[in-house]
């Protein structure tokens, strides 16, 4: 019997979705297939065995309706859910999580199989752990509940065991071969933004946004440039740090990464420009590969 489906990985910012990729996909996700067929899922990474194929999608992050670039959001979450198999729902042990979280009505209202895991149990007690899990239950009846480490890579094997517990008996969608279908310049704007992300965390929460405008691979090399668009200039002067620092030190961890990502060296130019309120501009949006039509 073979098993396959899609897996949605859903969670608030910051609660551990990549940290629990990495640890679920790891190092398998350091070679792309251009040539797997597209779905509509942002697919995150495939793990293949004999008898499974599981496919990690996410969505970009559960924020309210505010902006138009938030309602795109939303939308790509409930595309996103609408033919998954089975949804993974990432808290954090962070007793916030479970006050402040706004998404738990829509959750209730699925009609698909949901493992809550509560992440960064590494944090807190066992008590705590036990207090928490039964304060999830309460909220959401239908839901397996696992706490995990993520970083410490702890209950992950029963993660897997209980995902391919839940996934339909199907054929493989993709390739075994395959490990994700995202383009290399889709990753390298990842990092990019990720590393902007850590490093900057407050003063440019959302407002910024990756452009890979030059991807050449050579033979040993590749050669990449990004534009990063920040809404104010004031911003900019943020991200650029005084002459230059700031942004030096995001490229240097970034091409590191992805270096590693892609195993060859890299020459990353970075550049830094003002696109005055892109949140609302549908076609920046498009052409930042946020909305579709
Ligand atoms: P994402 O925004 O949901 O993708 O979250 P990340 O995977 O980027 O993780 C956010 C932060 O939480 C990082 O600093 C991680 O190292 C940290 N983190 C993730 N999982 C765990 C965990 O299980 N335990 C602890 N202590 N920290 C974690
Ligand atoms: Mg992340």
């Amino acid at each position: 019997m073979h098993k396959s489906g899609f897996v949605t990985i859903l969670g608030n910012p910051n609660v551990g979705k990549s940290t629990l990729m990495n640890c679920l996909i790891g190092e398998r996700l350091s070679i792309i297939n251009p040539k797997a067929q597209t779905t509509r899922h942002r697919i995150l990474g495939i793990v293949s065995d004999q008898d499974y194929q599981i496919i990690f999608s996410d969505t970009p992050g559960i924020i309210s309706p505010h902006h138009d670039l938030h309602k795109s959001m939303m939308n790509s979450v409930k595309n996103s859910l609408e033919d998954a198999d089975l949804l993974l729902y990432i808290v954090s042990s962070d007793k916030d999580d479970l006050d402040k979280n706004n998404f738990l009505q829509h959750i209730n209202t699925l009609n698909i199989p949901i493992i809550i895991l509560i992440n960064k149990i590494d944090l807190i007690n066992q008590d705590s752990v036990k207090g928490l899990i039964n304060e999830w239950k309460e909220k959401c009846l239908n839901a397996v509940i696992i706490p995990i480490s993520a970083l410490k890579k702890f209950n992950i094997e029963k993660l897997n065991n209980q995902i391919l517990s839940i996934l339909p008996e199907s054929p493989a969608y993709f390739p075994k071969d395959t490990l994700t279908d995202r383009s290399e310049r889709f990753v390298v704007s990842e990092i990019i933004r990720e590393k902007i992300l850590d490093r900057y965390k407050q003063e440019i929460p959302y407002s910024v946004e990756v452009v890979v405008t030059k991807f050449h691979v050579k033979d040993k090399l590749i050669v990449i440039d990004a534009t990063i668009f920040v809404e104010r200039e004031s911003q900019k002067g943020i991200i650029l740090g005084k002459k230059g620092v700031a942004i030096n030190a995001v490229g240097t961890v970034a091409r590191k990464s992805m270096q590693n990502f892609f195993n060859k060296k890299i020459y990353l130019g970075l550049f830094v420009k003002v696109s005055k309120d892109w949140r609302n501009k549908k076609l920046q949006l498009k052409r930042f590969g946020y909305i579709n039509s």
